[in-house]
C-alpha cells in the first residue's frame, strides 16, 4: 500500500489507547527487518531515518530514504516515514521532498526560550510544506549537551512549549536514555500522565530500547504514543554477524547480513505488538 502519513497513524493509535513503534533505520536491511516485523505483528509502522544515519550515508538523505520508502510502499500494513533528531536546517527543508511525512526538530539542548524560537521556526516551515513536526522539551539523556542526566520535562513547560511553537507531537524526557544496551531505564509513568493532562500534542518516547516491555506497556498506558526504537536492533543485528563471522570461511555478506536482518525482524515484532498493545 502507498506511505501512510505519520499523522494518521498518530491519531489513529492515540485514540485507540495503543502506542505505535518508530524504528531507527541505519541501512537497507534495517528497513526490510521493520517492514517485515511490523508486517508479522499485524501492526502500523514507522520507519525513522535520523540525521545521525544521514550522516553515515555520506551526508546524503535521499538513496536510504528512497530505498525505505520503496520498501515501506510494498507492506501490508500501514508504514510512514520518519526524519528524527534533525538539527540541520538545510537538512529538514530536504525532508519535504524525500518521502518524509514527519520531522523531528531536535533543538533541545537550547534553552527554554531559544528552543522555542527554533521550533515554532521549524514547524511553521513543516507545516507549511505538510510535514507534521516532532519537538523535545527537556533533553532525553544520552545525546550530551549541556543537560546533566536525570533531567525531567516539566508539565507547565510542556504546555507552554506546545502552545507557543505549535507542534504536533512532543519528545518528553522521563527517565529513558538514547543508546541503552541494557533495558534497566526506570521511567516516571506519574509524570508521562501529568504531561500527557496538560499538553494537547501526543507524546513521544525517545531511547526505548532501555526500557523493560512491561514498563513500555505502562508508558502507553501512562500517555506515550509514540515509542522510539533504536538501539535494542543493533545489539539483535550485530550480535548475529558477530555470530556469523565466527566461521572463517565465510566471505559473502548476504551469510550475515540475512541472519541479522532476520534477527531485527524478530526484535521489531515482539515490540511492535508490545506497544500497540498496551492492556
Ligand atoms: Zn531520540
Amino acid at each position: 500500500m502507498p506511505l501512510a502519513g505519520t499523522r494518521q497513524l498518530m491519531e489513529a493509535a492515540r485514540s485507540a489507547g495503543r502506542g505505535v513503534a518508530a524504528f531507527n533505520v541505519i541501512t537497507v536491511e534495517h528497513a526490510e527487518a521493520i517492514t517485515a516485523g511490523a508486517e508479522a505483528a499485524g501492526t502500523p509502522v514507522i520507519l525513522q531515518i535520523s540525521e545521525n544515519a544521514v550522516a553515515y550515508h555520506n551526508g546524503k538523505v535521499l538513496p536510504i530514504a528512497a530505498a525505505s520508502a520503496a520498501i515501506a510502499a510494498e507492506a501490508r500494513i500501514e508504514v510512514s516515514l520518519h526524519l528524527d533528531h534533525v538539527e540541520d536546517e538545510q537538512l529538514l527543508h530536504r525532508a519535504a521532498d524525500a518521502g518524509f511525512s514527519s520531522v523531528m526538530h531536535d533543538a533541545s539542548k537550547l534553552d527554554f526560550a531559544d528552543n522555542v524560537a527554533a521550533t515554532r521556526s521549524a514547524a511553521r516551515w513543516g507545516h507549511d510544506h505538510g510535514l507534521y513536526v516532532e519537538a523535545e522539551l527537556g533533553a532525553v539523556g544520552g545525546k550530551g549537551g549541556a543537560h546533566t542526566p536525570g533531567v525531567r520535562t516539566d508539565p507547565d513547560e510542556a504546555a507552554r512549549f506546545v502552545t507557543d511553537t505549535e507542534v504536533d507531537a512532543l519528545a518528553v524526557a522521563v527517565g529513558s536514555s538514547h543508546a541503552m544496551t541494557e533495558r534497566t531505564a526506570s521511567l516516571d509513568f506519574d509524570l508521562i500522565t501529568e504531561i500527557r493532562d496538560a499538553v494537547p500534542a501526543p507524546l513521544v518516547l525517545h531511547g526505548s530500547s532501555g526500557v523493560a516491555d512491561t514498563d513500555l506497556r505502562a508508558a502507553v498506558r501512562s500517555g506515550i504514543v509514540k515509542v522510539n526504537i533504536g538501539t535494542i536492533l543493533n545489539v539483535a543485528f550485530t550480535g548475529a554477524v558477530r555470530q556469523a563471522l565466527a566461521d572463517p570461511s565465510l566471505v559473502d555478506p548476504r551469510k550475515y547480513l540475512g541472519p541479522a536482518r532476520a534477527d531485527v525482524a524478530a526484535v521489531v515484532e515482539r515490540l511492535a505488538a508490545t506497544v500497540s498493545c498496551p492492556a
